[in-house]
């Protein structure tokens, strides 16, 4: 197969299921990612001859596309932070949301060493990481009910060069945290049943469930029990950071308030989406 023959089976194969625009960001992944090709390798050679080992590969990802698989599990992992991840079916794959939440986190601490960082729920890593990645001499502490996403986010960090201590949990059970913080953050699960429908298939079909949803009753349970341990377990000049479901800033906000949090920011995403929040005594 070559380029050009690659990218017109690309186009032909999947244009009844993505807009052009989607087409187009896969064909720039494949060429980079699998290829690692430019666009302008692509317009100056594009006869040029793909390897017998990659063309079954990228038929095998023009086959996962069409039956809706996200790009990120065919291509094996995604950018976050300027940072790779590795990503599978066991951790949420990072989404640009949650960068906005690190720059703010980065904002406020970029000019101070040596904090006691906790990530709540942390899947493949990519807020960890990205912290400690990007701070000088933290100490960054994780805790995720699920030994897969752990395993997942070691390797990353493993990648990625950073040192993190990894925490088996249930935080739901937890009646205490390990030690005091400067920071604690989460992006816990916070989709309910009720907005399922505005769920894309690659997310619903293919992402972890375990990951994403809460109980239409209960949509805070994460956010209230680690705001609980937060408010025991947080340093006095500590932080409480949270990635929030649109739909419930002011639930959230009161929630923290009754709890006995005193500044509470609410943050709203690229989107214009209410989407994050900062908390203190
Ligand atoms: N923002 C994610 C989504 O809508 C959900 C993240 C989460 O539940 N923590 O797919």
């Amino acid at each position: 197969m070559t380029l050009l023959s690659f990218k017109q089976k690309l186009y032909t194969h999947l244009k009844s299921h993505y807009p052009n625009t989607e087409l187009d960001s896969f064909f720039k992944i494949i060429l980079e990612d699998v290829l690692h090709l430019s666009k302008i390798d692509f317009a100056l050679d594009p006869n040029k001859f793909i390897s017998d080992d990659k063309s079954i590969l990228i038929d095998d990802i023009i086959i996962g596309l069409e039956q809706q698989k996200p790009i990120q599990h065919l291509i094996g992992f995604t950018e976050f932070m300027d940072l790779k991840f590795i990503v599978n079916e066991h951790v949420l794959i990072p989404r640009p949301e949650t960068e906005e939440l690190i720059y703010w986190m980065l904002n406020d601490f970029s000019n101070i060493q040596n904090i006691d960082i906790l990530d709540i729920g942390t899947g493949s890593g990519c807020i960890p990481i990205t912290l400690a990645k990007n701070l000088n001499n933290a100490n960054v502490n994780t805790i995720d009910i699920s030994t897969k996403a752990i395993q997942t986010a070691k390797e990353n960090a493993k990648e990625n060069k950073v040192s993190i201590n990894f925490i088996h949990q249930d935080i739901l059970q937890a009646t205490q945290l390990p030690q005091q913080y400067d920071v604690i953050v989460s992006n816990p699960p916070y989709v309910r049943n009720l907005e399922k429908q505005e769920m894309q298939k690659n997310v619903l079909d293919f992402e972890p469930h375990l990951a994403l949803f809460v109980a239409d009753d209960a949509p805070l349970i994460f956010y209230k029990k680690i705001a609980e341990l937060a408010k025991v377990s947080l340093k006095p000049n500590g932080a409480l950071y949270y990635e929030i479901n649109q739909y419930l800033g002011q639930e959230t906000v009161e929630l923290l308030k009754n709890i006995g949090f005193k500044n509470i920011e609410l943050k709203k995403d690229m989107f214009g989406n209410d989407r994050m929040i900062k908390a203190s005594f």
